[in-house]
């Protein structure tokens, strides 16, 4: 490992995450030569690894914070609900192996979003075919071969019954030996590659039905038995329960990953939340995003100051893939019961393909599928338990016939046909079948930040006709099988649950249109590239980790041939330090303040962004305590300078940033212009560890009637890229010239956002509270700093009104007694 850049390791390429995308980028460039890192952030499973017991259950889930490290992390969002994972090997770990090709007719061109926009994939089918021979390949892809199974017949008949075709999906499961007959259960030989599971065994499948929890048998052909096994042995460092917070270009070329490690195993009172773990860093010639829809998207919204080539595209084409689950409950035939028995065979083996309106041949409206959705064979005891009155009412029968047998000396002492009567008979477990759904809703969700947190904003009424296209079919197919048709109980809050979120960074042909270019690599920052299902301009339609594992493939394809020159030494800067609270010997005064408002990114103009933002509901607030450390030297300074520390929290700068050092100017009177100026400069530095300074005026001029609390209250920002610092004064005479100089009319230099705050007037009596003193004269001290106030907002609105010009910046100094 090359390390450089004072202690940092430097590498070709940082893989963040371990799924579809990510798997195949780093094996392609570690197979190449390339020396790469994975970071994944969950755990490694290896066949026997994955939870099954009651008690593992309940900590399989993804929640770092709640010191749970396990494979399943939920997501709930305005319109949807969301399940992806965590663990080497991504969403492959509990998807239901199917590896469907995206329709060739389905990669629309500019096709109109309700909303505004368009949907617009830059590639085609021929774009990918190779690659999807690649991966089918590689992932062992075979249609399944069973024909014996319950639920593919029953679902095959019914489709069949309606004139709907089915097809066997692809799916990445090994159930044969080489060269042999499907059987279940029989050993495998080690793939040439070797394995990251060392002293692992894998088998053949046993048609179980739990591929959606993990494979415990190891049938699955998961990229952790596949690809980055491959990218292991070809050199790739494979390192689990490292989460990437942040990127941000170096001057020398190539990026900055910042990155934790989580304490798996902490316990008591240890603080195991991402944010308070300390930051680790690597620099790399090329970072590939991996981290999926969720992960990755909210990792460039964090970066987003650092990345200011990301465009305006950020956040869009968010999409569900048009997923939507229901059940069928006591499928019956001929007024028997049809075992269907959704808890033998994989997961998913048999699909419906409805056509859309882009086949021709006069069909209408949007394309789907229908997928057979098994379920483990344990779940079906939680069925059966879960049908209250009956299960009551055989609890009870069960009761009576134990007090019969023992207290009232009646009846059998063999008591097998009692207990079997009291489990049941099953018939609704056996009789019920998930169906899923998925294809081409409309993707005009946007993710953003909220609080620093992601938030998907989506809705199922643009999509409706969609949805309920899906739904009627998925009735038609329980009619035929005498089911009762059973809703998701979400769908009557016109909410869904997706498996397949996709979108959020798309990939287009210019910078309005897509984050990325067509292999991924973000505009704007060569060698950034995202190759997950975040860089996807709308559903895939079909499952979409085939797609999602092909465009990967191309991306990397694509960064073979491009320049591999190490980044040039550069310098990364340590935080700033605040400054010290009293100069000793002085009183010191000081108050805290809240404003809030309106700020985006990519504006130079603060009103103008101000509007811009309310629009997209991007805001910035800060918490500052503003620190006068000598009270006296305070007044007479006609920069009346004061320390300013607390911290901003902005959902386009990536959430919350704490102020390194910030600089505070009360009433100064720059050169030139009317009234007073009450400026405000922060250092920052962005999530991805960039510089940013903030610099903000509260105009205090009687322009129109009297507008001394709107002046007061409001505070026009930028922040500039960069730690700009104010200009030097060291004596009476540099402030004054200081002043003469300041003009409000420039727009400094490397500006890359604005907009408008202001105090609210709940913030503003609390402020009030807030003023407080340290040193032996306090009370004097703030009646010097409210002379000051009062003083100078006297001279705006009443005294230059009455004299006819403006007060000089000298007055405040004859004010403060000099
Ligand atoms: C129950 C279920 C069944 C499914 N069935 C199918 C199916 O049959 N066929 C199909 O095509 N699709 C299926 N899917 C969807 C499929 O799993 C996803 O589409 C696919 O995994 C997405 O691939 P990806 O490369 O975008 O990211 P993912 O596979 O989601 O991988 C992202 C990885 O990045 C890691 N990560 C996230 N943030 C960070 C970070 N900051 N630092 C480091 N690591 C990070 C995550 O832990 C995760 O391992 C299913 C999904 C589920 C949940
Ligand atoms: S059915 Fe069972 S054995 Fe087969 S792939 Fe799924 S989890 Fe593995």
């Amino acid at each position: 490992m090359d390390i450089r850049n004072g202690g940092l390791e430097v590498v070709d390429a940082v893989v963040v995450g371990s799924g579809f995308g990510a798997a195949v980028a780093a094996q392609r460039l570690a197979e190449a030569g390339k020396q790469v890192v994975v970071m994944e952030r969950g755990r490694r499973y290896g066949p026997g690894d994955f939870a099954r017991t009651p008690a593992q259950m309940g900590r399989a889930f993804w929640d770092p914070s709640e010191k749970l490290y396990g494979l399943f992390d939920a997501w709930s969002f305005r319109g949807l609900e969301g399940l992806v994972s965590s663990g080497l090997g991504g969403g492959s770990l509990i998807y239901a192996n199917v590896l469907l090709r995206k329709d060739e007719h389905w990669f629309v061109h500019d096709s109109p979003l309700p909303g505004g926009g368009y949907e617009h994939w830059p590639i085609s089918r021929a774009d990918l075919d190779p690659h999807y021979d690649v991966v089918e390949k590689m992932l062992g892809a075979t249609p399944y071969p069973y024909d014996d199974t319950p639920k593919t017949q029953a679902v095959e008949q019914a489709a069949a019954a309606l004139g709907m075709p089915t097809i066997r999906p692809p799916l990445a499961v090994t159930f044969a030996r080489p060269d042999e007959d499907a059987a279940p259960g029989l050993d495998l030989p080690a793939a040439t590659y070797g394995t990251v599971h060392p002293g692992s065994h894998r088998r053949t499948c046993t048609l179980c039905g739990e591929c959606d929890i993990g494979c415990n048998v190891g049938a699955k052909n998961t990229l952790d038995h596949t690809y980055l096994s491959s990218a292991a042995h070809h050199g790739a460092d494979v390192r689990t329960l490292h989460e990437v917070r942040a990127v941000r270009p170096l001057d020398g070329g190539g990026y900055l990953v910042r990155y934790v490690v989580h304490p798996e195993g902490a316990r008591g009172d240890t603080d195991t939340r991402t944010r308070a773990l300390p930051e680790r860093s690597i620099v790399a010639r090329r970072v590939i995003l991996g981290a999926g829809t969720f992960g990755t998207t909210f990792l460039l919204l964090r970066s987003r100051a650092s990345l200011p080539g990301l465009g305006p595209a950020l956040g869009t084409r968010f999409s569900g893939n048009g997923d939507l689950l229901t059940l069928l409950l006591d499928c019956t035939r001929d007024g028997e019961a049809l075992p269907v028995d959704g808890g033998n065979g994989p997961v998913i083996t048999t699909a419906i393909r409805r056509p859309d309106a882009l086949d021709g041949d006069g069909w209408t409206g949007r394309g789907y599928y229908v997928e057979d959705a098994g379920f483990p064979g344990f779940l079906g005891w939680l069925v059966e338990t879960a049908q209250l009155r009956s299960t009551a009412r055989r609890a009870a029968a069960f009761a009576w016939q134990v007090v019969r047998n023992r207290v009232l000396a009646q009846g059998r002492s063999n008591v097998s046909a009692d207990l079997s009567a009291l489990l049941g008979d099953g018939r609704l477990s056996a009789g019920s079948l998930p169906l899923l759904g998925m294809g081409r809703d409309v993707p005009d969700g946007r993710m953003s930040l909220h609080d620093g947190r992601l938030a998907v904003s989506w809705t199922t009424s643009t999509s409706r006709a969609y949805f309920d296209d899906v739904r009627s079919t998925m009735e038609r197919v329980g009619e035929q099988l005498g089911a009762r048709f059973q809703d998701n109980p979400l769908w009557w809050a016109k909410r869904v649950i997706t498996v397949h979120p996709l979108g959020g960074v798309p990939i287009g042909r210019h910078v309005g249109e897509g984050v990325c270019d067509e292999y991924g690599e973000v505009r704007g920052h060569p060698g950034l590239h995202v190759v997950d299902g975040a860089a996807m301009p709308g559903p895939v339609g079909a499952n979409p980790s085939l797609t999602i594992a092909a465009m990967a493939d191309r991306a990397a394809t694509r960064m073979l041939e491009q320049d591999w020159s190490r980044p040039r030494r550069t310098h990364i800067a340590a935080p700033a330090r605040a400054l010290a609270a009293r100069a000793p010997g002085a009183t010191s005064v000081a108050f805290t303040e809240r404003m809030v408002g309106p700020f985006t990114l990519d504006q130079t103009d603060p009103r103008h962004g101000a509007e811009i933002a309310r629009s997209l509901g991007d805001h910035l607030q800060f918490v500052l305590t503003i620190t006068a450390p000598d009270i006296a030297a305070f007044v007479a300074d006609p920069l009346h300078r004061a320390d300013a520390t607390g911290f901003v929290e902005s959902n386009v700068l990536g959430g919350r940033l704490d102020v390194e050092r910030g600089w505070f100017n009360l009433f100064v009177h720059p050169g030139g212009t009317p009234g007073r100026r009450m400026l405000y400069r922060l250092w920052l530095r962005d999530a991805a560890g960039s510089p940013l300074t903030l610099v903000g005026a509260k105009e205090v001029e009687d322009d129109r009637g009297l507008d001394v609390w709107a002046d007061t209250t409001t505070l026009f920002v930028r922040v500039l890229s960069g730690h700009v610092a104010p200009p030097e004064a060291t004596s009476h005479a540099q402030a004054l010239a200081v002043l003469d100089r300041m003009r409000d009319d420039d727009v400094p230099d490397g500006t890359i956002g604005a907009g408008v705050l202001v105090i609210k007037p709940f913030d503003l009596a609390k402020q009030l509270t807030t003023f407080r003193t340290d040193g032996d004269a306090g009370a004097a001290a703030l009646a010097q700093f409210g002379r000051l106030f009062l003083g100078e907002l006297w001279d705006v609105y009443v005294a230059d009104k009455l004299s006819g010009r403006r007060a000089a910046p000298a007055r405040a100094a004859a004010r403060a007694g000099r």
